[in-house]
Parts: C-alpha cells; sequence; structure tokens
C-alpha cells in the first residue's frame, strides 16, 4: 500500500470513529428485566423501550436547556443514561447516571400509564443531571428540582398541589417545584442559577444571593401571594 493509501484508510477510520462517538456524546440505552410480569408486559404494550429512550434524549436535551447548559463543559461529566424496568416496589429511583423503574407501579397505575411514564423519565433524568451540593443540598430541593423539570415540561400530573399550597418551601416534589417556579418567575433562569450555584456545597442564603431576599421571606411572599 502507497502512504497516500495508508493515510487515506487512517483519515477513513478516524473519520468513522468521531460519528461513531462523537465528543461529548451521551447514549440512552433502556431495557425491560420485567417483561415477563404483568406490569412489564404493560409497559412493553405501552411505552416501549424505544420511546422510553427518545424520551431520556429529549429530557436531558431539555434539562440542559432549563439550566442554561448550552455546552458539555458546564454539565455534569455523564455519558450514558441507562433505564431498567425492574421488578421492584415504589415508583422509580436514579443511582448515577442509572434509572430504575417499577414495573408493579406501571401495572397498577389507573389512567394513561405513557404520559406517567414520560413525566417520572423527565424527573429522574434530572436526578441524573443536577447538581448536588456535593451530597450537601436539602434533599426537599432536590426533589423539588426534579418536578420543577417535569412541571416546566408539561407532565404535572392532576394531583399536585396547586400554586401556593403546602406548609414547607422545603417539603420536596409538587410543594417546592411551585414554589420554584414563583422564585422563578421573579427572576427567570433562577433555577438554572440554582442548580450552577450547587455545584461545589450548599446554602440556603444561594436564595438571598440570587434573588435578594432570604428563602424563608420569599415562601411567605409566596403563600400571601395565593392567599395562603
Ligand atoms: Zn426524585
Amino acid at each position: 500500500m502507497k502512504p497516500l493509501h495508508v493515510a487515506t484508510v487512517v483519515a477513513s477510520l478516524l473519520a468513522l470513529a468521531a460519528a461513531v462517538s462523537p465528543a461529548g456524546a451521551v447514549t440512552f440505552d433502556a431495557t425491560n428485566t420485567a417483561s415477563n410480569t404483568p406490569g412489564g408486559r404493560r409497559f412493553d404494550q405501552a411505552v416501549g423501550l424505544g420511546y422510553a429512550k427518545r424520551v431520556l434524549s429529549d429530557a436531558s436535551t431539555f434539562i440542559w436547556s432549563t439550566f442554561n447548559q448550552r455546552s458539555p463543559a458546564g454539565r455534569k461529566p455523564v455519558d450514558a443514561v441507562t433505564l431498567v424496568v425492574e421488578d421492584i416496589g415504589g415508583v422509580a429511583f436514579t443511582s448515577g447516571n442509572g434509572i430504575h423503574l417499577s414495573a408493579r407501579y406501571v401495572g397498577g397505575y389507573s389512567g394513561d400509564v405513557k404520559t406517567e411514564v414520560t413525566g417520572v423519565l423527565y424527573h429522574e433524568a434530572t436526578h441524573v443531571w443536577q447538581w448536588n451540593g456535593q451530597g450537601r443540598a436539602n434533599g426537599g430541593l432536590i426533589e423539588g428540582i426534579a418536578d420543577y423539570v417535569r412541571l416546566k415540561a408539561g407532565y404535572a400530573p392532576g394531583h399536585w398541589v396547586k400554586p401556593g399550597q403546602g406548609d414547607r418551601w422545603d417539603q420536596g416534589y409538587d410543594v417546592t417545584a411551585r414554589f420554584l417556579d414563583y422564585c422563578d418567575s421573579l427572576r427567570p433562569g433562577f433555577v438554572a442559577q440554582l442548580n450552577a450555584k450547587m455545584k461545589d456545597g450548599y446554602s440556603d442564603d444561594f436564595f438571598a444571593q440570587i434573588l435578594g431576599k432570604g428563602v424563608q421571606q420569599l415562601w411567605q411572599d409566596y403563600k400571601k401571594k395565593y392567599g395562603g
């Protein structure tokens, strides 16, 4: 082989490698280890692995946008997001970049299970990508940010609390998601800024640093706005 040809082959191989694994690309994968259970069968029939993978990809793009992370440099260094549908209790949980969805929950859900699973995946995918203050962040806030993303994506279930409801700002889930939506309305991009600050640690004072008011004062203002 003449040197020119060797160079051509090498260039072709490099181009192929780049096409297969572009820098910063994230892969999405889904498996169902409960296909032999009623819930697993319902997942395959009503949701499907192909759809679930698309949701993981769409949700990740949505989360990066919500967190204002335009380039991979600002994101958590995750190169794969995986979903496993399993014969477990509960609804779902996320450990690292792995999302585990309960087939029993899918089997027992009454209503539009495809939309419900989509919403659950937006919540869990947020856990993959959000910063947690090096493990020191308020747990209610972590869950609130995950449900805030689900809310903004248009997958808030009908049974959620209405705006203004709840007892504490860090009650978590829907209560904290509604409160964060209020905070973001005061300063669009607030949740993105809050998440960015949570990369290296955590303090409730982040609310005051971004919005000029302490979180307890913000909660009181929020309750007042809705007559609470
Ligand atoms: Zn969660």
